[in-house]
């Protein structure tokens, strides 16, 4: 029920996990990373809490860019399987998403009759149209546009592409999701709180509207490609 990123600089396993944390009471049942190294990404999940993930978590793997979720299932039973980040057959392609995909059954047909899904969820139906656009228009973000347009329900979502390991690709509608800013690196955030640790400078995000969140930059996009600009806000703890 909570997102998180991170393009940067620092030891993104330690801000996600540490984001994760401040997202736990929101509810969750599972819950995961994903983090980028020189040449890999590497996926860590689990069925339970946080303190059971960082233990999961390969302490080695040297990494300033990845991804978070705590789920809070609604298809497809609580399980390390379900849980997210998910990735498309190819592993090009990793995803987190809060919310719930209504047409997801539909859109398996219509586009993804012969691949073989790794979960039960709505989500990994969002990551494997991804990689199936990409490769018919070999462009992500024309691939990640063409996917989020095609989704009815809610969504916030983050992915990692291997081909593009300098972008963050990020959209919403209808589920709380926010851009933070730093300076060399940005951030992506359900709740503010998850990475007031880092910053407390945010960005509004209107629901269908895809961001490009690079650590220097950050590009706001409605679906048609009008690129919006928008003022932060800062972000205050709550007493
Ligand atoms: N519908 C997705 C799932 O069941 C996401 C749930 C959530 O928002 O955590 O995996």
């Amino acid at each position: 029920c909570g997102i998180v990123g991170y393009i940067g600089n620092q030891d993104s396993k330690e801000i996600l996990l540490n984001g994760l944390e401040k997202l736990e009471y929101r509810g969750y049942d599972s819950a995961g990373i994903a983090v980028r190294s020189s040449n890999d990404v590497n996926v860590f999940k689990v069925k339970g809490r946080i303190a059971t993930l960082r233990e999961a978590v390969d302490n080695s793997v040297e990494t300033t860019t990845g991804i978070g979720h705590t789920r809070w299932a609604t298809h497809g039973e609580p399980s390390a399987t379900n849980a997210h980040p998910h990735q498309s057959t190819s592993e090009r392609f990793t995803l987190v998403h809060n919310g719930v995909i209504e047409n997801y059954l539909e859109l398996k047909k219509e586009y993804l009759g012969d691949i073989q899904f790794a979960s039960e969820t709505d989500t990994e139906i969002i990551v494997q149209l991804i990689e199936h656009f990409a490769k018919e228009t070999g462009d992500t973000l024309e691939a990640f546009r063409k996917t989020v347009s095609k989704l009815h329900g809610s969504y916030a979502l983050a992915v990692m592409d291997n081909e593009n390991p300098d972008v963050l690709y990020v959209a919403k509608n209808k589920s709380p999701l926010l851009v933070g800013l730093g300076d060399e690196y940005n951030v992506v955030a359900s709740d503010s709180m998850a990475m007031l640790q880092v910053t407390d400078q945010f960005v509004e995000l209107m629901d269908e509207e895809i961001v490009i969140v690079k650590k220097d930059n950050v590009t706001i996009q409605q679906l048609d490609g009008t690129v919006m600009s928008r003022e932060p806000f800062t972000a205050e703890l709550d007493a």
